[in-house]
């Protein structure tokens, strides 16, 4: 959207969040929950400030990132008054010191270690930090994640860990030609995170179930998602530069 006007920007994402929240509205009734059980995350990379802080004005409560430097580069100019941030994009171990406090929820954690060293610093600042496991659903070499058949004795072990909470499972899903195919990867993960959530292990309670994105987040609520993690449907396509 580079060649509209600042206003003509904002207009358009009112006007793309009065569509998306209505689609999730009506996914949510089908799928048998109300409206508000599903959570929007607009996300937010390569997005400047100030069209974040108009998405806040106009109702958003929830903003990821995927990059540490990036939001932390950005956040000062964030009004996040009555809006939480969560991280979203892959962690190297050696920036958790810079993210831990920072952000309310890391939705992707991928390694056993990575959880460790969120631990780990998360108790030397005298927090829980709350998690997501990133679930690589679909078996790609490609994407980060747990593979699912790995994912109950993972979710095991970090349960050990001091000072993370696990809240929940995250996923991206693959590119899918046929509706039937994405519905089934996301009907996996939604089975996943019952029977983990059934185990009622302490220090793991599945609360979130974040999946879908521009692209497929209706059919995500469709089979239980109730945080979908919308970019360019709100702030149109990014521009990297
Ligand atoms: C970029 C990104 C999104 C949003 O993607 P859109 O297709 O622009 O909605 C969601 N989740 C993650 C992890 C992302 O990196």
């Amino acid at each position: 959207m580079e060649w509209l006007s600042d206003n003509e920007r904002y207009a358009a994402i009112e006007e793309n969040l009065k569509i998306i929240n209505a689609d999730i509205a009506e996914a949510a009734v089908k799928s048998g929950r109300a409206a508000d059980d599903v959570k929007l995350m607009a996300v937010t990379k390569t997005v400047e400030s100030k069209f974040i802080n108009h998405a806040i004005g106009k109702g958003i409560k929830l903003i990821g990132e995927n990059k540490v430097q990036e939001f932390l580069l950005k956040e000062p100019e964030l009004d996040l008054t009555g809006c939480k941030a969560h991280l979203i994009g892959h962690l190297q171990s050696n920036k958790v010191k810079k993210i831990v406090g920072k952000v309310d929820t890391i939705q992707s954690v991928d390694t056993v270690s990575v959880a460790k060293e969120i631990g780990k610093r998360s108790l030397e600042a005298g927090i829980t930090t709350n998690i997501l496991l990133e679930v690589n659903v679909g078996n790609e070499e490609s994407k980060f994640g747990f593979n699912p058949d790995e994912l109950e004795e993972r979710a095991c072990e970090i349960a050990e860990i001091g000072g993370v909470n696990v809240s929940g499972l995250m996923c991206v899903a693959p590119i899918c030609e046929k509706e039937a195919e994405i519905r089934a990867i996301f009907s996996n993960m939604h089975r996943m995170f019952i029977d983990i959530g059934a185990k009622k292990m302490d220090n793991i309670n599945m609360s979130v179930l974040s999946m879908g994105m521009s692209g497929d987040y209706k059919q995500a609520i469709l089979e239980g998602a109730n945080l979908v993690r919308v970019g360019s449907a709100i702030f149109g396509a990014r521009i990297y530069r």
